[in-house]
């Protein structure tokens, strides 16, 4: 997203997992709001993470229920994903708009569709350490390239949730307090685009 402004957004895909808590906690210490794309397979499980996501005044979004790939399937099955996924967000008392993002970060055929039919946002993003082997098994090259990568309107994408993914949840003080330090503002994804330049 473009804007001239210091603001960035830390989005988290898939879960919620057992690993919700240290999350939320290390939110909490440094003071962020951040979005969470969920899956609807995983809240079902843990509702009530969903839930304390929700009440420490985080942003959910929707990242399908059951993130298989969303290439070639049949307009039924994608609304099945999407619509069911949206009502257990709202079980968990989220208000809010729900944001979409696509599992895989692919959106062909079908999808993009139903997204418009619907009027979904959806969300990319332009910061995304973990996809390099290499960066991604170490807390200290993560947060390196973040800071490295992050513009104004940035949008971070990370996979503290899943297993194997530690490294990834040791990262994320070190990238708030490191791009604080640079003048940046953290913002939930609706928030930052009211950011955007028109
Ligand atoms: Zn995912």
């Amino acid at each position: 997203m473009d804007t001239p402004k210091k603001v960035v957004a830390l989005t988290f895909d898939d879960g919620p997992t057992g690993k919700t808590d240290s999350i939320l906690a290390i939110l909490d210490r440094t003071n962020v709001k951040a979005t969470f794309f969920v899956t609807g397979k995983d809240l079902e499980k843990n509702r009530m993470q969903g839930q304390k996501i929700v009440s420490a005044g985080h942003q959910l979004g929707n990242h399908t229920y059951s993130h298989t790939r969303m290439v070639l399937k049949t307009m039924s099955y994608i609304k099945r994903e999407i619509e069911k996924t949206d009502s257990l967000i709202r079980l968990t008392g989220y208000r809010d708009e729900i944001l979409f993002r696509p599992p895989n970060g692919k959106k062909l055929f079908v999808l993009p569709y139903y997204l418009k039919q619907t009027n979904r946002k959806t969300i990319m993003w332009d910061v995304e350490p973990e996809s390099y082997t290499e960066i991604a098994s170490g807390s200290e090259a993560i947060m390196k390239q973040v800071l490295e990568k992050t513009r104004p309107g940035s949008i971070i994408l990370l996979h503290p949730m899943n297993d194997g993914r530690n490294e990834s949840v040791k990262a994320i003080t070190g990238i708030v307090n490191g791009l604080k330090q640079r003048g940046y503002t953290f913002k939930t994804v609706t928030e930052l685009f009211q950011y955007a330049e028109q």
